[in-house]
């Protein structure tokens, strides 16, 4: 059965006729890599709770908020096309018909400190406040056990995993592997942005990822290597960063990290490419 809701007041009607459930929440215009998350959330659980909600408190002032696809119609198609996978399930789509919606009687901001001033968080000041806060906000309406993430937004998912121990919540995580077309562009609702030419030559970070991960070949002593085809490959000034960092804290010494993630934002105009990998070394 998928039930799509819209206020708040239905949702916390709804809340209190299940009992455990998945959650998945997104920002909608969902693709293969969206569907992915649910498919997990839809072995694991009878009853999923889905968010489609572009969270203007996440985007910059010249971040793209205002025309971030919202194409609510075809991921409800998309959803019940998974559903029907599944027997004797239910998918409950919260759709929140405005911002404040979510945000009634809610005047708290999520802070999450270190982790969130790196990377994304020092190029997107204030980003993942606004991440933590609407996650947190969400968790608080579903009250799931579990809650699906995808690892192609990594230092989200790794953000979420800090939100989650610091405000002691009893919710498990799950970090899903990033979905890529067959030719190994990670999926984004950002790549419709991309003409034809630009998603082939987006290509390249995927094959930079996987160089680098060859240079490394698992071994420790490869990382100073790995590390000069890097500061070479910075030379290109598309490139936010490309970097290897422990997988758990994000630390730029990795020096006694059994596993390491290379996260790479690559810029193509005005849109930015998030993709990573992760490699084990010994
Ligand atoms: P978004 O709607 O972009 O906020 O994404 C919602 C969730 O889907 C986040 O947890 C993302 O990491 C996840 N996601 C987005 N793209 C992919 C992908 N290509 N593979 C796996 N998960 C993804």
């Amino acid at each position: 059965m998928l039930k799509v809701i819209q206020t708040l007041e239905e949702l916390q009607q709804i809340r209190d006729t299940h009992q455990r459930i998945g959650f998945v929440p997104t920002m909608g215009n969902l693709h293969a890599g969206h569907i992915s998350l649910l498919h997990q959330a839809l072995l694991d659980f009878d009853v999923v709770y889905f968010s489609i909600f572009v969270n203007p408190k996440q985007f910059g002032p010249n971040e793209d908020f205002e025309r971030y696809p919202r194409t609510l119609e075809n991921d409800l198609s998309l959803i019940d096309e998974e559903l029907n996978k599944h027997s004797q399930k239910t998918v409950v789509v919260f759709a929140p018909k405005s911002t404040e919606e979510v945000y009634q009687n809610f005047n708290k901001t999520i802070k999450v400190s270190g982790i969130t001033d790196i990377l994304e968080g020092a190029i997107r000041p204030g980003h993942f406040d606004g991440v933590t806060t609407v996650v947190y906000r969400l968790f608080e309406l579903t009250q799931p056990s579990k809650a699906y993430f995808g690892l192609k937004d990594y230092q989200q998912w790794a953000v979420i995993n800090a939100m989650v121990k610091q405000e002691k919540l009893p919710i498990e995580i799950v970090g899903m592997p990033i979905k890529r077309s067959p030719e190994g562009l990670a999926l984004s609702s950002r790549n419709q942005y991309l003409s034809a030419t630009e998603k082939s030559e987006a290509l390249y970070i995927i094959k930079t990822l996987r160089r680098i991960d060859k240079i490394l070949d698992g071994k420790r002593t490869n990382i100073e290597l790995a590390r000069s085809f890097i500061n070479e490959q910075l030379k290109d000034s598309q490139w936010d960063y490309l970097t290897m960092r422990d997988h758990l804290t994000l630390d730029e010494n990795i020096s006694h990290s059994s596993k390491i993630t290379i996260l790479a934002v690559y810029r193509m105009g005005t849109t930015r490419l998030l993709d990573n990998i992760q490699v084990e070394l010994k």
